[in-house]
């Protein structure tokens, strides 16, 4: 098969209608297709067996179904899985299940590497290398819904319930295919997920976030981790760009859905935005804004020259914010031990991945965004 061919899981439902157009095929064949691949969870063009022998043939010499091809599974001691995937063109992303009562979630990445390059975060080490295409975005949750029911964890046809856009990579910096993945993984004939359980998360791509919520009815994600620009700048370098005034404007301007807040996304990092003085100009921040900070005690990276906050301040930061009316939670951090934490994404073992020099000898380490 030839890689360069396009990628049937791209396709949007619309998109799909007109590829069966243009074969000269029945209507009604789109949403036999569509349904194959993203509700039966179908691997193979053979698979459909309800498609005509001919039909498959022409599907097969016109697109690929190939899109990830599993590298690893890591499986940690709280239920956390992390796969690794390869691209065809042999790029590594990854991808973290995390179930909890009552939700499955998994974190998808949309890039390989990313080009904002927050200083805490593993993935932000390795630069950008591309945008995955809609088809690789989706084809993680098609990949790990196949083998969640293999493991017998959940019931078919999709144990997922809830996807985060926070793995590996800005998803704004992605937004057409994005845009063309979330179409997919909504849409009633494919996995339809529903808009309020799917979180898209961005470090704060102010031109792109109007138009986002726009376009999209999804949940979104604001990455702030600090709360003065010359802090946040030292964290996230895009600060510069888009300091807090203009993030917070925009998030006041979001064409926000009834009844939906903005989540707020605040990793605390030790002795470096975990004062009560944060904690104050944090609440006085988002005041207006239909929100809720999401507290992230940061998991250590040993080589970015962070450490996690202490116990004792990660409550008071809470307690600091709840006596000022926001809401706010702590987030456990989920699958340390298997580098699937927030700030740990980094394709282990891959050409991009600074754990190898590490191990080389030459300690510098990496992780998933919370932003991305
Ligand atoms: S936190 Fe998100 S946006 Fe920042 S470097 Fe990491 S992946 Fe990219």
């Amino acid at each position: 098969m030839e890689p360069s061919l396009p990628d049937l899981r791209s396709l949007s439902r619309g998109e799909m209608d007109g590829l069966v157009a243009r074969l000269g095929e029945k209507p009604y064949r789109a949403r036999q297709i569509f349904r194959w691949l993203h509700q039966k969870g179908a691997a193979t063009l053979d698979e459909m067996s309800d498609l005509p022998a001919a039909l498959r043939e022409r599907l097969g010499a016109e697109l690929r179904l190939d899109v990830l091809a599993r590298a690893e599974e890591r499986r940690s001691v709280d239920g956390t899985i992390k796969w690794t995937w390869r691209t065809q063109d042999g790029k590594l992303i990854e991808s973290v299940y995390m179930p909890e009562p009552g939700r499955k979630t998994l974190c998808v990445s949309t890039q390989a590497g990313c080009a904002v390059g927050c200083t805490f975060c593993m993935t932000g080490t390795m630069g950008l290398s591309r945008n995955l295409t809609a088809g690789e975005i989706v084809d993680q949750v098609s990949r790990v819904n196949r083998r969640l029911l293999e493991l017998g964890e959940g019931a078919p046809p999709r144990p997922l319930t809830n996807l985060v856009f926070m793995g590996m990579g800005e998803p704004l910096h992605n937004y057409a295919n994005v845009k063309a993945a979330l179409d997919v993984l909504l849409s009633e004939d494919g996995p339809n997920f529903s808009n309020r359980h799917v979180t898209v998360s961005t470090s704060g791509i102010v031109p792109e976030m109007r138009r986002f919520g726009e376009e999209t009815d999804v949940k979104l994600a604001v990455s702030l981790n600090a709360t003065t620009d010359e802090a946040r700048s030292a964290l996230m370098p895009l600060n510069r760009r888009w300091p807090l005034g203009e993030l917070l404007a925009a998030c006041r301007d979001f064409p926000m859905k009834r009844g939906r807040r903005i989540t707020f996304e605040y990793v605390l990092l030790g002795g470096v935005n975990d004062s009560d003085e944060d904690a104050v100009r944090l609440s006085r921040l988002v005041k207006g804004i239909p929100a809720k900070v999401n507290l992230i005690p940061y998991n250590e990276n040993p080589g970015l020259g962070f450490r996690a906050p202490d116990p004792a301040r990660v409550q008071a930061f809470q307690d600091r914010l709840v006596a000022a009316s926001v809401t706010a939670v702590v987030r456990r951090n989920r699958g340390s031990d298997i580098a699937a934490a927030c700030g740990q994404l980094a394709a282990e073992g891959g050409p991009g991945d600074p754990r190898r020099r590490e191990r080389a000898g030459t300690a510098t380490l990496t992780g998933r965004g919370s932003a991305g």
